[in-house]
Formats: structure tokens, sequence, C-alpha cells
């Protein structure tokens, strides 16, 4: 009995799941058996020998090997699974095969492919090339910053910093991390209008949603690059070790775990706020390694993480509370006594506080509208009705109107793709974490202090 309540609750849960979720980027479920997958590409191959040193070194040869050690690395680590788009030089192998045209991979193969894996991340492996030797050192490329899946532009950046990083310790020269953005804005866009990455693995893997790197390990044709980091299988095995590194310190937080083991960085739209919201500590998920990010938040958990966003000592509020329903050894019991002696949460009329109770979007927007108006003293008006071109504005409970008003002026929310808000849906914890990282972005959490103007006049 027990079993067939809990699987009517599951699908209840998954039916509520398809019914309320909706985000910038379509989410589907993932059987993460892996938490992180990578697609690593080897540049170039088949007739198209890449760049080379004059001397029969070529990156054909060299991508592939670097990208063989590094997913050797990578795959040390059991829950780490890597995928190549070639595994051979002359385009034999499996992938290869099914990639290539006209004796080649076409660039826009590699970066979709990483798609179809669904891959945390895409990295192509080249090295460079000067128009003169002199030039020297280690670049990667990463997503500009643009509305369309902004994800790619907040992975790619850790990332490509978290590689580069490692090949430094090899002693190559750092060049940098830099972003590219299209010269043809009349005709590469993004399908949200955003202009594109220029490079085009970079710009396939963002069409579908997957953060794209171009690492240039080091110049062939540069003698000293090539000679100290090119020329033999050990200083490649280097540089695909230093990848992996680089890629494992990014996705593994410092105390060496995953996220969460149902948020998969890069891979979720809203892995990038909960992955804010954890890095600062005002998150954590259950104590099964889970974030839960489809499951509704409980009145008492909102509470706790914006006592923990404001960086209450709470070692003053563990009191009793005057609710029957908070225990005084709860983890909430100090959250929760400082949030009501604040008059930013009220209890029930019955007396309850409602722990366990599920918050609303619109109870949720007008907790916040109540900490910013009453308890920091902000100012709240806005002449900003965009909220109400909402089609489901007037479904808002009047209490909550004001609040959700002022919320959609600040951005902390922006409503379904389908042009809802959602007032009465339950608040999602992806979404919980999405707002509340937005209001601390707009220093509506902890708001920046101005001096004011001193009234005296400065001696002449
Ligand atoms: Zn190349």
């Amino acid at each position: 009995m027990k079993k067939k309540i809990s699987l009517i609750i599951a699908l209840l849960i998954c039916l509520s799941a398809i019914f309320v979720v909706s985000s910038p980027v379509s989410v589907k479920a993932y059987d993460a058996q892996y938490p992180l997958i990578i697609v690593l590409d080897p540049g170039h191959g088949g007739v198209d020998p890449g760049a080379g040193n004059g001397k029969g070194g070529n990156e054909r040869e060299i991508n592939l090997k670097i990208a063989l050690y590094c997913k050797a690395e990578l795959e040390k680590d059991p829950n780490v699974k890597v995928y190549l788009t070639r595994t051979t030089n002359d385009l034999s192998d499996k992938v290869s095969q099914s990639l290539k045209k006209d004796g080649k991979i076409p660039l826009s193969a590699r970066g979709n492919y990483a798609g179809k894996m669904h891959a945390n991340a895409f990295i192509s492996i080249h090295c460079n090339s000067g128009t003169s030797s002199n030039a020297r050192g280690a670049e990667v490329y990463y997503p500009i910053n643009v509305t369309w899946c902004p994800n790619a532009n907040y992975v790619g950046k850790g990332l490509s910093a978290s590689i580069l990083n490692q090949l430094g310790t090899l002693g190559i020269s750092k060049r940098g991390t830099f972003t590219r953005t299209t010269t043809k804005p009349q005709t590469e866009r993004y399908p949200d209008g955003s202009l594109m990455d220029y490079y085009t693995v970079i710009n396939s893997a963002r069409s579908c949603h997957v953060p794209g790197l171009i690492i240039e390990h080091a110049f062939i044709n540069n003698n000293s690059d090539y000679n100290a980091f090119l020329s033999n299988d050990q200083k490649l095995k280097n540089l695909g070790v230093a990848d992996a590194k680089g890629i494992l310190d990014y996705f593994k937080t410092n105390n060496n775990k995953w996220l969460f083991n149902d948020v998969c960085l890069g891979r979720d739209w809203y892995s990038e706020c909960v992955q804010y919201m954890k890095s600062k500590g005002y998150i954590s998920g259950y104590a099964n390694g889970c974030f839960g990010p489809t499951n509704s938040i409980q009145r008492q958990d909102f509470v706790v993480i914006l006592a923990n966003m404001k960086r209450i000592d709470l070692s003053h509020y563990n009191y009793k509370s005057k609710f029957p329903d908070v225990s005084q050894g709860s983890y909430y019991n100090a959250a929760v006594n400082w949030a009501y002696s604040e008059h930013i949460i009220n209890g029930y009329n019955g007396g309850k506080f409602g722990v366990g109770d599920s918050l609303t979007r619109e109870q949720m927007v007008t907790i916040l509208y109540n900490y910013a108006k009453d308890y920091l003293g902000l100012d709240v008006a806005t002449e900003n009705t965009t909220a109400m071109n909402f089609s489901d504005f007037e479904t808002t409970s009047d209490f909550a109107k004001d609040a959700m008003v002022w919320a959609v002026d600040k951005g902390l929310l922006s409503g379904y793709a389908n042009a809802t808000l959602g007032p009465r849906y339950k608040a999602q914890r992806c979404h919980v974490a999405k707002v509340l990282m937005n209001a601390e972005l707009k220093n509506l959490i902890n708001p920046v202090f101005v001096p004011p103007e001193p009234d005296h006049g400065e001696p002449e």
C-alpha cells in the first residue's frame, strides 16, 4: 500500500513537473548515469591536416593524441564519460564515419554531436599557428555573453579559465581566455535574435545548449613552443592531462563533490543559479546529495535561505518559537524566529507556521516585496506594469498584485516561455534559486550603501 501511495505521489510529481516546468531552455529529464559528460573534438582530421610546423608535425595527429590522453585522464573518474568526434586520423572510426563529409568533419557537425550526446561541455582541441613564428603560448575561446543560452557563457568562462590555469602550470605562456562575436550580424543570430558566436564549433554547440570551448594549446609554428610542448608523446600527454585537470577542477566543487547529483552544470538551465547559490553557501541539498530542482519549496526552507543570504547571526534566535509546529531543535527554528520577528513572514490564522507547506510563486514574491519594503526600507514604487501584460496576471491574488508588478519590474521573475506568470503555481526550488540569485545581484537582499554627499562646501 505504501508503495502504491508513493507511486501515485511520484506520478503526481511527474505530472505537475510536466505541467509547471517551463524554462528558457527546454529541459529533458536526463538519465544521469554520469554526472559529467564531455565531448572532446580533436580539430581537423581526414583530408584536413590543420596547421603544421613544416617538418611533418601537424594538428591532425597532435590534436588527436592530446584528446585521447585527456579522455584517459578524465575517465579515471567513474563519474565522467567522454566522447570524441573522431578517434582516428583517417576518419575510419564509427563516429567520424557518421559525421564526415567530403573527407573531413564539418565544423557544425562537431558542435551538434555534443548536443546529441547531452554533453555538459564541448571542447575543441587545437594548436595555434601565427603569421609570424614569434607568437607563442596558449589561449582558450569561450561563448560570448548574450541572452541565448546564457549558461554557455557562464560555464564557458569559468571552464576556460580553469583549463588555461592548468596549462600554465606546464610553463606555457598564458595568452588569455577570449570570446569572439560574429562579423555577420545580419545573418548570424541565435533563435532569440542574439548575435552568434564567431566560431562555428562554439555556436553549433551553443545552438544545442552546450557550452563550447576552443583550446589553442601552443603555437605549432613557433620553434620554442613546439620543442617544449608538442614534440613528443609525453609532452602531448602532459597537455591532455592538464586539460582534464582543468575540466575536473571546474566541474567539481571545492570540497571535491559534484554540484548535486541531480543538477548538471551546463546541461540544465537552472544550473548556473543553483551553483551560484550553493557556492555562496545559501542552499544545500538533501541528505542523498540531490537538490530536487523541480520539487516545490517549503515555507521554512525559503526563510532559511533568506536568512543565509542576509547573513543573519541566527545564534540570537534560537529561542522557542511561538508556532506549535516549529520545534526548537529543528534546523529552521532560528530562521523562522528571525523572519517572524522582522515581519518578513507571518504564520497562519490558526496559529501554525505551516512547516512543510509549499510556497506559491505569488507568496514567494510577496515575502520578497515585504522584505524589501518593510525590512530594508527600499522604495518599491514602480510605474512599469509589464507584469499586467501576462495573460494570467489577473489570476494573481489581490494581496500579491503589487508584489508581482514589482518583482517583474525588478527582473526577479520573467514568467514562463508561454508568457504566463503562474502566480498560483507552487514555486519550484530551481525557480527559487533563480529569483533569489536575481534579487541578490540587483542588491535587493543586501542593498549597497551609498554614502550621502557631504552637505557642506569643500574648502576652496
Ligand atoms: Zn586547428
